[in-house]
């Protein structure tokens, strides 16, 4: 593969997480996951978040795309592996660091 053809985001992830199986195996909970801007001619679909807008990213990891959705919910997704806002991050995020 040729990394100077990756996204700036899909790079990031290659370099954090390696490219074995770059782009033929991608699993959202052992590859580092990133986002990527589908091309307008191909955000045609319905968001499956309950937003009412059109898919227009598209969730990635290992160079695989896994799930599509708007731009908030594939952000949320690349975050916490998870498109449901019921199903946000733990409460582990309830202790703050003082700087
Ligand atoms: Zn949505």
């Amino acid at each position: 593969m040729d990394l100077n053809k990756l996204a700036p985001a899909a790079l990031r992830a290659a370099m954090k997480g390696g490219t074995a199986a770059w782009g033929q195996i991608g699993s959202a909970s052992e590859h580092v996951r990133y986002s990527q801007a589908l091309p307008k001619i191909k955000a045609r679909r319905r968001c499956s978040c309950g937003c009412g807008n059109k898919a227009t990213h598209i969730g990635m990891a290992n160079g695989v795309g896994l799930t599509r959705g708007c731009e908030l919910s594939i952000q949320r997704w690349v975050k916490t592996g998870s498109k449901s806002a019921t199903q946000a991050a733990p409460a582990a995020a309830s202790t703050k660091e003082s700087a």
